[in-house]
């Protein structure tokens, strides 16, 4: 039986806005979840109707096999850690990670050992003497952190906890937090709109979008097998390119060439005079002759990032960004070929968006 389950579940604010429809997800103990997607997809009402922060307007939530609709937060065993990290400012590190325990009258030798190892793990041990002001933000954000996990509760919620981070400080918290879950095991549901976070972090990943779940599926499954253009645009940095047109003896053009498709799927047919979308990955691509299919176009821009370069090409009106290692950046405004290799071409239907396969 799944940890916690999430049956059809619906958000309908008393405003009447439809927040979330029918969310179905199955969590097993120990694993790391992200939700992901754009900003108002409905991924933090979705974390708070788990907390118990947010009522259920319809389906079923269940821990360990038990209705959990009515349960109020603490019966849940939840611990959550926000955006802001919020810290009692005139308490020491050391009280804000106790008082939870504190509040719950907890001895004060049993809460001491657990501030303590808590405190290893989070690598705070010389700094329970501070206020919060004297910490960076990353060093707060472990504090609280800590005052969640201090309660060794069942279920671990955190909502962005790494947005108020400079770029530095996010990589490293991003590492710890993964430590952290290593280290306690905690199931833990995780939400970002940032897909390097969730790539990164999860076991699994729910990618949202307007209150609907699009897919869900381990980092590798949402990379290679995205289940519609959504999905393949929103995970990968930079993006999946898309060429848009109408299928036309099989092919579909991208400016002055003419890319057969029915080499990719051989059931093209029923799309004649259709139109469809081509998918490609800026790293999937060969420059040169080689394999699959290729394309000429025209460098309009490049991007040196150290290992490697973003090319910016246009075909025609299909503009795309092709990364290649950075010793064969080519010149602007030249013309190159690069090839795709039809392993990495997708298809998607252009009325629904979901994937030929
Ligand atoms: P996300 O976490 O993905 O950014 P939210 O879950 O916070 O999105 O919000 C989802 C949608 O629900 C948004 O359009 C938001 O404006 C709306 N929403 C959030 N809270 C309320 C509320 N209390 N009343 C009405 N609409 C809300």
């Amino acid at each position: 039986m799944a940890y916690l389950t999430l049956k059809n579940i619906n958000k309908i604010y008393p405003n009447g806005y439809h927040a979330v429809h029918n969310f179905n997800l199955e969590i097993e103990k120990g694993e790391f979840v992200v939700f992901v997607g754009p900003s108002g997809c409905g991924k933090s009402t979705t974390l708070r109707m788990i907390a118990g922060l947010e009522d259920i307007s319809g389906g079923e939530f269940l821990i360990n096999g038990k209705r959990a609709n009515e349960m109020g937060p603490r019966e849940r065993e939840v611990a959550m850690v926000f955006q802001s990290y919020a810290l009692y400012p005139q308490m020491t590190v050391y009280d804000n990670i106790a008082f939870g325990l504190t509040l719950q009258g907890v001895d004060e030798d049993v809460i001491e050992k657990r501030v303590e190892n808590t405190a290893r793990i989070l690598g705070l041990t010389d700094y329970l003497d501070r206020l919060p002001r004297a910490l960076s933000g990353g060093q707060r954000q472990r504090v609280a952190i800590g005052r969640a996990i201090i309660r060794k509760v069942g279920i671990f919620l955190m909502d962005e906890p790494l947005s108020n981070l400079d770029a530095k400080q996010r990589v490293t918290m991003r590492y710890e937090i993964a430590q952290i879950h290593r280290e306690t095991g905690a199931t833990t549901i995780y939400v970002t709109h940032d897909q390097t976070e969730a790539m990164t972090l999860a076991d699994r990943i729910v990618v949202m979008k307007d209150g609907y779940v699009q897919q869900i599926g381990t980092p590798y499954e949402l990379y290679y097998k995205p289940a519609n253009v959504f999905v393949a645009g929103f995970i990968g940095e930079p993006p999946m390119n898309f060429v848009r047109g109408t299928v036309k003896d099989g092919c579909i053009a991208m400016g002055d060439n003419r890319l057969d498709l029915s080499r990719k799927y051989a059931g093209i047919g029923q799309y004649e005079g259709r139109e469809i979308v081509l998918g490609f990955r800026p790293e999937a691509i060969s420059l040169g002759e080689t394999d699959g299919y290729s394309v000429n176009c025209r460098v309009e821009l490049t991007e040196m990032l150290g290992d490697n370069t973003n090319v910016y090409v246009s075909a025609g009106e299909t503009q795309a960004i092709l990364k290649v290692d950075s010793h064969d950046t080519p010149e602007t405004d030249v013309d190159i070929t690069f090839s795709i290799p039809l392993e990495g071409v997708y298809l998607f239907d252009a009325e629904t968006e979901n994937v030929i396969e």
